[in-house]
């Protein structure tokens, strides 16, 4: 027998393995999640019932084509449904997309800081990734982006909102970069909070999508709509997008409850962004009072704060925990909050405001 452990690729010990936001430990029986951008809420009556009942199918194996949901999805966004394709999460669906243009020598260029999923997937498809530093005020550097894209670069991410930071691209500029991207290399416009928004400056991506074949849209069921435990999340793009990402795709890895679960929720839209309203309520009171504390905080268009911290980041996450709270630490960067119910959000400032260290 020999004592070696079987061989990986060597890629695989470049990276750790995905870290969860963590799940907080309850102090005086209080506990709150403000770590991974989850909707505070359970899901609705309505679509609690519909999880239910699917659950008396699962004998079966899903639709691998998700027909019925990729004809709703269709229908909501006005598009084609050869212009939707689903995956197990929107990261799923940007893993299909990364492996579908990501080889040796192959670039994907994104901000950074941004997703933390970013990395990981470009290294696991063989390209290489590009990261273009977030210019000081925590927004992407679209000038600086199209300056680094080469004859190598495959994919461009656009997070917006970006995470962590919230802080969103505006039409124009949006536009006019898209304008200097080589119509071979495929942009990616990262939605995954776009409900949140209420900047009008903000494009909706799927408006820029249309005339631009090169240019595609993901969304997710995870954020907003109340799924993350349910994985399933979409694309839109133009044919040759879309069917790269089904060929890409995990056979069946979209659950037959994840989609009538998310075919409720569209059926339940409006009751859902009435959440979605409160949620953004909160977002901008717990900004108003961070910044009326002395805090710096990026304008957030997401369900979430960040707070740049530098070496007091780990502090600030430790005082959190010692609260019952847990949050997104960033190490030596800053602390990521997601926005929760009132009563959770009173618990984060209570902590922000005993907190000494505002600044890196
Ligand atoms: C949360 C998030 C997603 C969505 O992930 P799912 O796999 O759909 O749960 C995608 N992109 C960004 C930037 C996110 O923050």
């Amino acid at each position: 027998m020999s004592d070696s452990s079987p061989r990986f690729r060597q890629v695989l010990g470049t990276f750790p393995p995905y870290r969860p936001g963590k799940v907080p430990a309850a102090v005086a029986g209080q506990a709150h999640k403000l770590s991974s951008n989850e909707s505070p809420y359970g899901p609705l009556p309505s679509v609690a019932e519909v999880i239910a009942e699917a659950g008396h199918g699962v004998n079966r194996y899903p639709d691998n084509g998700a027909e019925a949901l990729t004809a709703a999805l269709a229908a909501r966004f006005a598009v084609p449904p050869g212009h939707v394709a689903v995956g197990c999460g929107s990261v799923g669906v940007l893993k299909q997309l990364i492996e579908s243009v990501g080889e040796p020598g192959a670039e994907v260029l994104y901000a950074w800081r941004s997703f933390e999923a970013y990395p990981p997937l470009t290294d696991l498809a063989g390209a290489t990734s590009v990261r273009v530093p977030l210019l000081p005020g925590e927004t992407h550097d679209l000038a600086a982006m199209a300056a680094a894209i080469t004859a190598r670069t495959r994919l461009v991410l656009v997070c917006n909102p970006n995470n962590p930071t919230g802080t969103v691209v505006a039409g124009e500029q949006l536009s006019a970069f898209l304008d200097q991207v080589p119509a071979d290399c495929l942009v990616v416009l990262d939605e995954a909070y776009r409900e949140y928004i209420r900047d009008a400056s903000v494009p909706d991506g799927i408006d820029l999508y249309r005339d631009r074949p090169n240019v595609a849209v993901l969304r997710t069921f995870s954020k907003a709509y109340g799924l993350a435990g349910l994985r399933v999340g979409f694309l839109i793009g133009h044919p040759p997008v879309a069917e790269a990402v089904r060929k890409t795709m995990l056979t069946f890895s979209v659950s037959s409850i994840a989609q009538a679960a998310a075919i409720a929720s569209l059926a339940a839209e409006p009751e859902l962004l009435e959440r979605v309203d409160a949620v953004v309520k909160e977002r901008d009171r717990v900004r108003e009072t961070l910044l009326a504390d002395g805090w710096t905080v990026p304008p957030t268009e997401a369900n979430f704060v960040w707070l740049r911290l530098g070496g007091h980041t780990g502090a600030l996450a430790q005082a959190c925990e010692r609260s019952g709270i847990a949050v997104r630490p960033f190490a030596g960067e800053g602390v990521r909050v997601s926005i929760g119910t009132p009563e959770a959000n009173d618990a984060f400032l209570a902590v922000a405001r005993e907190f000494p260290h505002r600044r890196p």
